[in-house]
This record gives C-alpha cells, sequence and structure tokens, in this order.
C-alpha cells in the first residue's frame, strides 16, 4: 500500500491508473476506522482495481463549537487495517495541502442540504460537499462507496455528481452494527459506559417501529409518537429529532409509501448520535397488502 500525503502525488497515480484503463474505487473517510468502514472498502475490492481510502478530518464540516479537536486521530492502527485489505493507496493529506491560505470556493447542494442534519449542523454539507467534490477531482474514481448510516449525505453527494455530471457511480452500502444493535460511529468512542447502554434505544426504537410497520401500520404520526415515548423511557437519551421523510426529497409523509427513510438523531451526554432505517413498500400485483422491504 503506498501512503500518500500530498495532492500531486494522488493525481499523478491515480490519473496514472485511468490511463492504464483501470478502474478506480474511492472510500473517504475520516480515519478512526471500524467495521463500517472497512465494509465499504470490501465493497470496493470487490469491483475495482486500484482501490484508494483517504484519511482526512475535515475542518470545513464541523462547526463551532463541535469535536474537531478530539475527534479520533489513530493513523497507525488505520493504515494496519487498510494494509491487511489490500488497499492500494492509502491518501492521508494534511489540511493545508487540502485548504492553502487562499482557498476561497464552496461546494453547496441547495435544499436538501438545510434540513436534519443541516439544520442542526449549519455548514456542515457545505463542508461534505466541499471536499467531496475537491477529493473526486484529486482521486477520478469510477465508483465511490459511502454508507447509509449517513443517509442524508450520501442523498446529497449523489445530486451533487447528477447536478455537476461528475463521471463517478456512488454506491450505498448498509449500515453495520455493533452486536447489540448500535448503528457503529467513530463517535461511539465518546460514550460513557452508561451512555453506551443506554445508546441501544435508538436501535431498539427502530426495531420496534419495524415490528409495527410489518404488522401493517402505515400513518406516520402515531409511529412517531410511539417512537418519542420509546426515547423518552431512558433517561440518557435526549431525542434531537425523528422523521420519516421521503428517500429522494427527504421531505416528512404522513403515510408510508415507496421509499421512506426513520432518520433519528439523540445525544447521549456531549454525544450526538444518527441512525435511520430504510423502509420500502412496494405495491403489490392483484392482492390487498402491499410488500414491505426494511433495512435497519
Ligand atoms: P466517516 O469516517 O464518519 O466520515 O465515515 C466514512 C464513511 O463510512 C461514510 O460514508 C459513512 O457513511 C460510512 N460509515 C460510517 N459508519 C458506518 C456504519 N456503521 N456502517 C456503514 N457505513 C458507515
Amino acid at each position: 500500500m503506498e501512503i500518500i500525503r500530498t495532492v500531486e502525488w494522488m493525481k499523478q497515480s491515480s490519473r496514472t491508473a485511468e490511463a492504464a484503463g483501470r478502474v478506480i474505487g474511492f472510500v473517504p473517510t475520516m480515519g478512526a476506522l471500524h467495521e463500517g468502514h472497512l465494509s465499504l472498502i470490501r465493497a470496493a475490492k470487490q469491483q475495482c482495481s486500484p482501490v484508494a481510502v483517504s484519511i482526512f478530518v475535515n475542518p470545513k464540516q464541523f462547526g463551532v463549537g463541535e469535536d474537531f479537536e478530539k475527534y479520533p486521530r489513530a493513523f497507525e492502527a488505520d493504515r494496519a487495517q487498510l494494509e491487511n485489505l489490500g488497499v492500494d493507496y492509502l491518501f492521508a493529506p494534511d489540511a493545508p495541502a487540502i485548504y492553502p491560505p487562499e482557498f476561497r470556493s464552496a461546494v453547496r447542494v441547495e435544499g436538501l442540504s438545510e434540513k436534519w442534519e443541516g439544520r442542526a449542523r449549519p455548514g456542515h454539507f457545505q463542508g461534505v460537499t466541499t471536499i467531496v467534490l475537491k477529493l473526486f477531482e484529486i482521486v477520478r474514481p469510477r465508483f465511490a462507496y459511502f454508507g447509509r448510516k449517513d443517509a442524508q449525505q450520501a442523498r446529497i453527494i449523489r445530486q451533487m455528481v447528477s447536478d455537476l455530471n461528475l463521471d463517478c457511480e456512488i454506491v450505498v452500502c448498509p449500515i453495520v452494527h455493533e452486536a447489540d444493535g448500535l448503528a457503529m460511529s467513530s463517535r461511539n468512542a465518546y460514550l460513557s459506559a452508561a451512555e453506551r447502554r443506554a445508546a441501544t434505544i435508538l436501535h431498539r426504537a427502530l426495531a420496534a417501529m419495524r415490528g409495527e410497520i410489518e404488522r401493517g401500520a402505515r400513518a406516520c404520526a402515531p409511529l412517531l409518537e410511539t417512537f418519542r415515548a420509546a426515547i423518552a423511557s431512558e433517561p440518557l437519551a435526549k431525542l434531537d429529532y425523528v422523521e420519516i421523510v421521503d428517500a429522494d426529497s427527504f421531505e416528512p409523509l404522513q403515510f408510508l409509501r415507496n421509499d421512506c427513510l426513520v432518520l433519528v438523531a439523540a445525544r447521549f451526554g456531549a454525544t450526538r448520535l444518527i441512525d435511520n432505517m430504510l423502509v420500502r413498500i412496494l405495491p403489490k400485483d392483484g392482492e390487498r397488502r402491499e410488500e414491505c422491504i426494511i433495512s435497519l
């Protein structure tokens, strides 16, 4: 595995691979790698060669007072895991290489970037789209892999790729959970033992909602009411929002239909966690009850 620190070197490596007709796969990360990240890299390895992974804790996607300084950094452990997986390029630039003092540009996907996570974290998605477009231009991937854990981020990046005619296909991979259901996240490391136990309420409440939907519930308001009550039963959890939205527009729904996402964000002490559930309602010909496929 080549460890690449400069934009020029990364560009040269990717241009050489591209010229040789190779299919570049890319997984952007902020490091502190866990199984969620590794699942994206395995998916990339199945489809692409070479595979590039970036580790860059992007200051522009952290708001004032957020956790940029204390965000976990574990370069040596990350490097070893990537080496084991057979990653070809580890692109790990430092901040001035990406944002020199004269840097002045930004990329913003209007509308989608202002709601839900965007409302809770102003400027966050503009920071994400700006870095992802830069990384795409440096790495020139044919396929780039993102987790559904950050469902709104994946939707916004798809929109950017479409709007700007980028030659990159976005692959969205399933959420990887801990054994007790908590969605894996680098931020889980911030949780105290009690908060860590409490945080499983997100997954338990989503799983309970899945049961209700499988039993035929379709109206969103009562589903959300039950969900809020479940979170309220956990004293260490403070719900930020829960909403059922159309998976394309991210607008709230009154009734489940087609592809929907249940989005949730909550705080456990100082740590803010997000999770979601994908609900696909498929009309079935000639039968009264439609089919539903639910992915936690
Ligand atoms: P991050 O390092 O948090 O910026 O995440 C890098 C990529 O890993 C993003 O596409 C995330 O959506 C994805 N990711 C993070 N956690 C998970 C998870 N538990 N399951 C699947 N993908 C994940």
